[in-house]
């Protein structure tokens, strides 16, 4: 590690080769320890900046992350970009017959519940605003409280709209940051994911929330898998209290 990333993320003491529970800070994760977890995330799959082809605005991120909602992206983008092309505006769509707005977002699932999540955020934002617009969240304190009291809106979706259309500093947390962070120790095992977002939130620098957060989700998909994790080729596992519990048994 060079001075200045020494200076930026502190040292983790690379000269122990075995370590037990304690020392591995299992589930009371320290914040050196996740820093040196981020650098090395950060040496495998780089720096994270937002996609330009993404669209940012906060109303299309809210209304796209309800549709992503227990389901996968592919299915998520065929009903956004069918409610996009059947209705022109959000106002369209906050005042479209329920029914309508069902059977364009059927592909992501869970339509009838999605729908109405849907409109009532819509229709929420324009007694708050006199318009659609979330641009008030980009200077409000409490961005996060508002965002929650939306139907069908928790911590993961009000996080994602903050984080990634306006740059805010919260932590989502899927599934993969969830599994991933509890592997490591970095959050106890039992943690919900609404207490993950409040603990990894603490043990991160908010400038780090962004990119963190992706190479985590991508650590999870490519190697810390959910059914059997690749430990074999994880640069991780000296820091890491399900690989040290599985290698004691
Ligand atoms: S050592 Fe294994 S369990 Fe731990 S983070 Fe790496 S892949 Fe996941």
């Amino acid at each position: 590690m060079d001075s200045a990333s020494q200076r930026r993320y502190g040292a983790w003491d690379m000269n122990q080769p075995e370590r037990d529970i304690e020392q591995v800070h299992c589930g009371t994760g320290t914040r050196e320890k996740a820093l040196e977890i981020h650098r090395r995330l950060l040496a495998i799959y780089g720096e994270q900046r937002p996609d330009p082809t993404m669209d940012n605005d906060p109303v299309a991120m809210l209304v796209n992350t309800i549709l992503s909602q227990n389901t996968n992206d592919r299915n998520r983008d065929i009903a956004y970009q069918q409610l996009r092309q059947r209705f022109q505006t959000w106002e369209a769509v906050r005042d479209a017959p329920i029914a309508d707005v069902i059977r364009e977002i059927a592909p992501a699932g869970l339509a009838p519940t999605k729908g109405p999540h849907i409109q009532d955020a819509l229709l929420a934002i324009t007694e708050h605003e006199g318009t659609i617009s979330l641009e008030f969240l980009r200077t409000w304190p409490l961005e996060e409280a508002w965002l929650l009291s939306l139907n069908g809106v928790g911590p993961k979706t009000a996080s994602i709209v903050l984080l990634f259309s306006m740059g805010r500093p919260a932590f989502p947390v899927d599934t993969h940051v969830h599994r991933v962070t509890r592997r490591l120790g970095l959050i106890p095992d039992k943690t919900s994911r609404e207490k993950a977002h409040e603990l990894l939130e603490q043990l991160l620098p908010e400038e780090l929330y962004y990119t963190g957060h992706l190479n985590f989700i991508e650590h999870g998909r490519t190697v810390c898998q959910a059914r059997r994790p690749r430990c074999e080729v994880c640069n991780l596992t000296d820091l890491c209290c399900y690989f040290l519990q599985m290698s004691n048994t």
